[in-house]
């Protein structure tokens, strides 16, 4: 046996070793459900909020609150003159999300830098983590 053939050997001896055989994946699998919405609802609802108007943390946050729901806010940059509220929302649970910094017509490439990659990082600085979903204004 050379050295090739036991590297190999030792490798799959020790993939064996390691891996449970199909019948236990079964029964681990048994254990737990495949279901499209938490707790196997039958169905979900996404609340989003565009722009940011004040209404949102006046009103918005503090009814979701109540209820003990969270929303996706789409935030254009521009307009936003405090963060805090911003920060306070998202703490919450709630998405801050990217809509732009001027909520323009994004009809071409060239603002691509300016409404959409800068706008997401400075969302993300201001509130701490990653910006996932960019709401294009306007539908374009
Ligand atoms: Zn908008």
């Amino acid at each position: 046996m050379n050295y090739r053939s036991l590297v190999l050997s030792a490798f799959l001896l020790i993939s064996i070793g390691l891996y449970p055989q199909k019948k236990e994946f079964e029964e681990v699998l048994s254990e737990y459900k495949i279901c499209n919405w938490k707790d196997n609802k039958q169905a979900a609802v996404a609340l989003t909020f565009d722009d940011w108007t004040p209404g949102h943390p006046a009103i918005v946050v503090p009814e979701l609150q109540k209820r003990d729901m969270v929303a996706t806010f789409n935030i254009f940059i521009s307009t936003v003159k405090d963060w805090e509220p911003l920060r306070k929302a998202a703490n919450l649970g709630n998405e801050m999300a990217n809509h732009s910094a001027t909520h323009p017509h994004l009809n071409n490439d060239s603002l691509y830098k300016k409404e959409v990659l800068e706008p997401k990082e400075k969302i993300e600085k201001e509130v701490g983590y990653p910006v996932f979903t960019f709401a294009y204004p306007y539908g374009e």
